[in-house]
């Protein structure tokens, strides 16, 4: 792939995922790390640092659900009170594409320590690239245009129904509000109908799959509740 010429954001990107292995995961190579990577940097995102997680594992004192097998590179974004958290699955050091059990990218929204938010994670299918690079404008658009309450004009915050596993944006200031209920309004409030049209193919995909679950007598647990959290030992610290 062309390392020279600046794509324009909607040309395609020549990504090289071209050796598919027998689980059907595609192999990516470090040009394909190097172009997420840039384009990760050029949105806005920086990088996780080493420096960074080590003081989160000591102000919080960490210790992993499990062996954890070398540092992946991750990416944040904060605006608005919100962060936006990326892991791409690529290990650091060992300069290769994390494989196994642990190979999915994630996307999701933290409010200070407190995860809010997470997309359905990324399996490194054919595309993953693309897919991960525009969810990873999506949330940040998102957390850019975080909305004001029509009634009480305080920030929304993200909600999510627990039952029906939906994203709103809500304010609960009940007091403040005429009638004394709370507001809610889309997750894909004003976003382009570009980026709502992508996002409702991928939930139509999810969808499916559940219908497809559903008939045969499965419930499989969504990968967020799945997902181990990591112990923290200093809960005080948290912020
Ligand atoms: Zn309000």
């Amino acid at each position: 792939m062309s390392q020279s010429t600046e794509r324009p954001g909607n040309s395609r990107p020549n990504v090289k995922v071209a050796i598919e292995t027998e689980n059907g995961k595609f192999i990516l190579s470090y040009e394909d790390f190097l172009f997420l990577e840039r384009m990760l940097l050029n949105m806005g995102y920086r990088k996780i640092t080493r420096y960074d997680s080590r003081k989160t594992f000591i102000r919080l004192s960490l210790s992993a659900p499990r062996p954890i097998i070398g540092r992946e590179s991750s990416y944040y974004y904060s605006n608005n009170g919100y962060t936006v958290i990326l892991h791409t699955t690529f290990l650091e050091k060992e300069k290769k594409w994390r494989d196994g059990s642990t190979d999915v990218g994630w996307n999701l929204i933290v409010a200070g320590d407190k995860p809010v938010y997470f997309a359905k994670p990324f399996s490194r299918t054919k595309g993953f690239i693309l897919k991960f690079l525009r969810y990873a404008a999506i949330s940040k658009w998102k957390i850019d245009h975080r909305l004001l309450c029509p009634e009480c004009k305080a920030y929304m915050g993200i909600f999510r129904n627990p039952k029906t596993r939906q994203c709103f944006w809500a304010c609960f200031n009940t007091t403040r509000h005429e009638g004394g209920v709370p507001k809610f309004e889309s997750w894909d409030y004003e976003l382009s109908p570009e980026d709502t049209k992508f996002l409702n193919i991928r939930r139509e995909y999810t969808k499916r799959y559940h219908d497809k679950n559903k008939k045969e007598g499965k419930t499989p647990t969504p990968a967020a509740v799945i997902r181990k959290p990591w112990d923290i030992g200093n809960p005080e610290n948290r912020i």
